[in-house]
């Protein structure tokens, strides 16, 4: 987010020269710049084979599956972030993660950082917070989810490896 306020002291924050960062905010009380922050987000691709795990969340896309995210918390590696959210949210295990490169959300201030990672066990058990789950063949996936933008980069990303 921007900072127009000091979150420490409520002041209105100064705009401070900072080098080759530009104009950053500053509080003078503090002496503390405050950087805008995306938050860091997961989305990980699960693979099984020759199948992928997709969601069903209408609440992010109300006719696309989507694969799984969730919001890195404080102090914890992006990787364990990702394990976390796929055995939170399918009751799945998961191994092998890969990292495949990160991705934005414009205007939603969200540093999206992507994986793929190798089904290890479980079966499916899902959330409250998820409407389905499914694995689907990977080369059908991406007509499934064609309001996911970010996750059809993920998953051509895997099928590119996946030829290699
Ligand atoms: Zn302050």
């Amino acid at each position: 987010m921007k900072y127009k306020f000091c979150p420490k002291c409520g002041r209105e924050l100064e705009m401070f020269n900072c080098w080759d960062e530009g104009e950053v905010p500053y509080c003078p009380v503090d002496n503390t710049l405050y950087f805008d922050t995306p938050r860091p987000c997961i989305v990980v691709g699960v693979v099984k084979g020759d199948e992928i795990l997709l969601l069903k969340q209408s609440y992010i896309y109300k006719n696309s599956k989507v694969l799984i995210s969730g919001y890195v918390d404080q102090d914890e590696y992006a990787e364990d972030t990702a394990y976390r959210e796929v055995l939170e949210e399918t009751g799945i295990e998961t191994k092998n993660i890969k990292y495949l490169g990160s991705d934005f959300v414009e205007g939603k201030e969200l540093l999206m950082i992507t994986f793929m990672a190798e089904y290890k066990s479980g079966e499916i058990k899902k959330s409250d917070e998820v409407e389905g789950i499914g694995w689907v063949k990977i080369d059908d996936a991406l007509a499934q989810m064609q309001e996911d933008k970010i996750g059809t980069k993920v998953v051509k990303k895997i099928i590119d490896i996946r030829e290699k």
